[in-house]
């Protein structure tokens, strides 16, 4: 069945001009779809044009060229209607001290036009995990809990879609795993997430499918799956039973990254050339192998490939 597209980008371009200067083209003829009840994540190294795509979905910037369409609405035609669909969690943490999460969240909805009988407050606190802190006040909130209340003020109108604009920049390991397992449970309950991340190896778990900005373009766009498989380059690691110094290996592509002890660490092209080759090569030698491990490529690699200006 092909998944409904919630928000759909057609030719998106934004030049920032200023006044004496070339102007800037921060997105140039952007193309993208996000389908409902995926976790999309945007990546981009900084000045990649992320911001400038999230404010313009906010309505904060004004696009230069192009059209934006969101749960069906225009972002010309139908900005309120695009506003009501978007939740939108800032990057900056701007809370009020002396308010207090449940208050917090009511006025956001009084803000949105939420009725009273309409609100969910208890509920979203509860799904972002601040039940027992619904009175307490923000300032005496963890960074963490602060980022989850950010998340909970996005949702008080009950957007379909969520925007976590780097969500756990600032947040330690523990925290930021406990902020993930909140977004995933949103998932679950068919919020679509798009969300932009420095931290490359939590988009690869996260993210079912990744976009990668690189100076306004979109570089890569596919699901995290099949970019990790573009990794052609394989790393392994021979453990073998003696200290034999190995000066080369015949083998297509193949090559001696490092060697010490007992250890060889190679390189090799997934197309031109498979595991098996190089173990039958070891065993012709009369080498004995005691184990292998392979460094699987990663986002990181994905990214650097395509990132490097
Ligand atoms: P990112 O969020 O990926 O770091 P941005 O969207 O902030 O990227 O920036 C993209 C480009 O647009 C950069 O070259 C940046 O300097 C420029 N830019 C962003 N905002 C403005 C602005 N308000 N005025 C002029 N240039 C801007």
């Amino acid at each position: 069945m092909k998944k409904k597209n919630v928000l759909s980008v057609k030719n998106l371009s934004k030049n920032y001009s200023k006044n004496n200067s070339e102007p800037i083209n921060a997105l140039k003829n952007l193309n993208l779809d996000v389908q409902q009840g995926e976790i999309f994540g945007l990546l981009g190294p900084n000045g990649a044009g992320k911001s400038t795509f999230i404010n313009i979905l906010g309505g904060t910037v004004i696009k230069s060229e192009g059209s934006v369409n969101v749960w069906g609405y225009d972002i010309d035609k139908d900005p309120r209607q695009v506003r009501a669909s978007l939740g939108i969690v800032p990057q900056e943490v701007n809370l009020d001290p002396f308010f207090n999460p449940r208050r917090l969240l009511e006025l956001q909805a009084g803000m949105y036009g939420v009725k009273k009988a309409d609100r969910i407050t208890d509920e979203i606190l509860k799904l972002v995990s601040l039940e027992n802190n619904a009175d307490s006040y923000a300032r005496s909130l963890s960074g963490g809990m602060k980022r989850r209340l950010l998340i909970a003020k996005a949702l008080v109108h009950k957007p379909p879609i969520l925007i976590l604009d780097e969500p756990t920049a600032g947040v330690d390991v523990e925290l930021r795993k406990n902020l993930w397992d909140n977004v995933k449970l949103l998932n679950n309950i068919g919020v679509t997430i798009i969300l932009t991340t420095h931290y490359l190896i939590e988009a690869e778990q996260m993210c079912d499918r990744i976009g990668i900005l690189n100076q306004g373009n979109i570089v890569a766009l596919d699901t995290t799956k099949n970019l990790l498989n573009k990794i052609q380059t394989k790393i392994v690691t021979f453990t073998i039973n003696e200290k034999t110094k190995i000066d080369n290996i015949p083998l297509n592509s193949l090559k001696i990254i490092s060697q010490n002890e007992n250890q060889i660490t190679v390189s090799y092209e997934k197309n031109s050339l498979k595991i098996d080759e190089i173990i039958s090569h070891f065993l012709k030698k009369n080498i004995n192998i005691l184990d292998i491990s392979t460094d699987d490529a990663d986002i990181e690699d994905v990214y650097t490939n395509l990132t490097k200006n």
